[in-house]
């Protein structure tokens, strides 16, 4: 879709994206393709190209957009997958994985940001994306397993309700640390054993708190 932000997206995916090693062509096409700036208050539309982070409603941020892409590529998706997203903030993570995957389960613990994520995706037609409100922390277990799992807060630790809802090879891509730094992790599971676990530690983040029964408390 052709809009007056094409060519900025075009220079964000080059600049900030192909640059900096992000190689998965399919999440290349996606962020070149989805109009971040419908995300953000219109206000901000002029800065929804940029190299980082920006405000949404009730404190919530949506993310810098390298670290969606190196998030997106972590997940290894190939098209027929069954994923799950923790925390839909603006919608926009949701729209590259509905674009990367075949069915999308979203869970936002914030009401009026999950409905207006759901306003967005439907007037962008993204019909495979299921938005529930809710806490994120203990999965969606009647609709699991699922082959990814990513998680867009901070975590003080790696949710066991989450490894327990990913298929064998599944991968759970998670920001783990304090409040004010974490690391992001990508654990593979291995085995029917939960515990068996591949870990790889892709980098340093910072992230809004991850709230919930398995995360922060709400204090
Ligand atoms: N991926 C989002 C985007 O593209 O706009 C950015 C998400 S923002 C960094 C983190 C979101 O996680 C916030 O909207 C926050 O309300 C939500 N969140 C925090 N704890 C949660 C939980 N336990 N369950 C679901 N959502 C949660």
């Amino acid at each position: 879709m052709a809009d007056r932000f094409q060519k900025q997206r075009s220079k964000m995916v080059d600049a900030q994206l192909r640059a900096r090693g992000i190689r998965d062509g399919r999440v290349l096409a996606a962020m070149e393709k989805i109009p971040r700036h419908l995300f953000v208050d219109e206000g901000l539309a002029d800065q929804a190209y940029n190299d980082s982070p920006l405000p949404i409603d009730r404190q919530q941020t949506i993310s810098q957009p390298y670290m969606v892409a190196l998030m997106s590529e972590a997940m290894g998706l190939a098209g027929d997958e069954r994923v799950l997203e923790i925390g839909t903030g603006s919608g926009y993570q949701t729209a590259i994985l509905a674009e990367l995957a075949e069915r999308v389960f979203s869970i936002e613990r914030i009401a009026v940001l999950a409905n207006r994520a759901r306003r967005i995706l439907d007037a962008l037609n993204y019909y495979n994306v299921a938005i529930r409100v809710g806490d994120g922390t203990l999965g969606w277990r009647e609709e699991g397993p699922f082959a990814a799992i990513m998680v867009t807060a901070g975590s003080p630790r790696v949710p066991r309700s989450l490894i327990e809802q990913l298929t064998v090879g599944g991968r759970l891509v998670i920001p783990v640390g304090n409040r004010s730094s974490q690391s992001l992790l990508r654990l593979t599971r291995l085995s029917d054993d939960p515990d068996d676990l591949k870990r790889e530690e892709l980098g340093g983040c910072r992230f809004v708190d991850l709230i919930g029964e398995h995360g922060w408390d709400n204090s």
